[in-house]
């Protein structure tokens, strides 16, 4: 590129000489040019955390020229990072994670202005950090921040760029209610069972997957920013490393979601340590349960009719071979197709949901009726091991 900052019109936006030569295959791109590369210059854009899936994101973002890069994270750099968590090196174990982001952000492109927030990401200060930015991208790695974030980017309308791995499976999707999409409450209403579903610290990662998550994330801020092709808004990405494939499903905004649905109860942060703690809803004594193991065993045995409650999407990632699909919303109209003679065990993902519909089931009298303890996640994590998990 020879063309220098002069010959563009007036814009708030400016370059230097060393800046269009370093932004020069964008430039060149009749998809992006100079006004798209002031665009990413003008974007502002929040990772929060800077571990597995932040590092590869801020990376590219920072290389691609995003003008003001947010970084939230109030970890030290730990050796068991840096098997995935490329922008920290050998020599930065111990230092603040921070501290090693923005040198080396500043080595990958000095232009960009990096905001460091040494912090956790919660109730008190999310709701400034984010009004901030124009777009999050959540690298966290816990439920507790995923709700927050989700929550927040729903109600200040800002783009949250959702990511998430786990052994050699990983996922992505943009949740913007604004932009017609779902939010994260949409398809995840309650948080998993706490302990059913392992960390990376527990269960492991394959090193090389957070950079794919990662630089899917990144894309979709830059797609987003620019204004290039279609977004993940309402589409679940999933990647599976050992079958080397991606799968894509149809996610929709829920109209009764507690936070972007068409009549809000939760309009401000609330204690998401607590909601992510509880174990769900308050569970009726009286509602029979059966354990994974019990249900296996009754499986093994024959008779027994496996009532899934779930939604579509997640009925196709990953399901109990034999079970019959009926969505929680869908039970009250349709449970008269349901044998009364038969032993039915209904399952979700944590076992919340299909905690409502055994006692839905209850009160229409039917006798044998069971909620399978602790949903598919206490399956994938008890029984079947390679089962994928979301
Ligand atoms: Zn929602």
């Amino acid at each position: 590129m020879n063309r220098s900052p002069k010959d563009e019109p007036a814009s708030p936006v400016k370059f230097s000489q060393e800046e269009m030569q370093r932004y020069s295959r964008h430039l060149l791109m009749p998809e992006i040019t100079i006004e798209g590369q002031r665009r990413i210059k003008a974007a502002r854009v929040l990772c929060i955390g800077a571990g597995g899936l932040g590092s590869p994101s801020a990376l590219y973002l920072a290389a691609a020229g995003v003008g003001t890069l947010g970084l939230v994270d109030f970890d030290r750099v730990d050796l068991s990072n840096l098997q995935r968590q490329i922008l920290h090196g050998t020599s930065d174990v111990g230092r603040s994670k921070l501290d090693s982001a923005r040198d080396r952000l500043a080595q990958a492109n000095p232009n960009v202005k990096v905001s460091l927030h040494e912090a956790r990401f919660t109730s008190k200060n999310a709701q400034s950090l984010v009004n901030d930015y124009d777009i999050v991208v959540d690298g966290s790695d816990n439920f507790p921040t995923r709700y927050l974030s989700n929550d927040v980017c729903v109600w200040a309308k800002k783009p949250n760029i959702y990511g998430s791995v786990f052994r050699f499976e990983g996922q992505a999707t943009v949740f913007a209610p604004h932009l017609r999409g779902p939010c994260y409450r949409c398809l995840f209403p309650e948080p998993p069972e706490p302990g059913t579903v392992p960390n990376c610290a527990e269960a492991g990662v394959l090193g090389v997957l957070p950079g794919v998550i990662g630089l899917i994330q990144a894309i979709e801020a830059i797609k987003l920013i620019v204004g290039l092709g279609d977004s993940l808004t309402g589409r679940l990405l999933y990647f599976d490393a050992l079958k080397m494939g991606f799968r894509e499903f149809a996610v929709r905004r829920d109209p009764a979601c507690p936070v972007c649905g068409d009549a809000p109860t939760i309009t401000e942060p609330i204690d998401y340590d607590a909601f992510c703690q509880a174990r769900g809803p308050v569970v009726q004594p009286r509602i029979p349960t059966v354990s994974v193991h019990d249900l296996k065993h009754k499986i093994d045995n024959g008779g027994v009719m496996v009532l899934d409650v779930r939604e579509p999407f997640e009925y196709d990632i990953a399901r109990i071979e034999g079970s019959t699909l009926m969505q929680l919303d869908e039970v009250p109209d349709r449970f008269g197709e349901l044998p009364r003679n038969r032993e039915i065990v209904l399952m979700c993902k944590s076992g919340a949901r299909s905690a409502k519909a055994t006692e839905f089931l209850i009160q229409q009298g039917f006798t044998s009726v069971f909620n399978l303890e602790g949903g598919i996640a206490a399956w994938a994590s008890e029984i079947d091991r390679d089962m994928t998990r979301y």
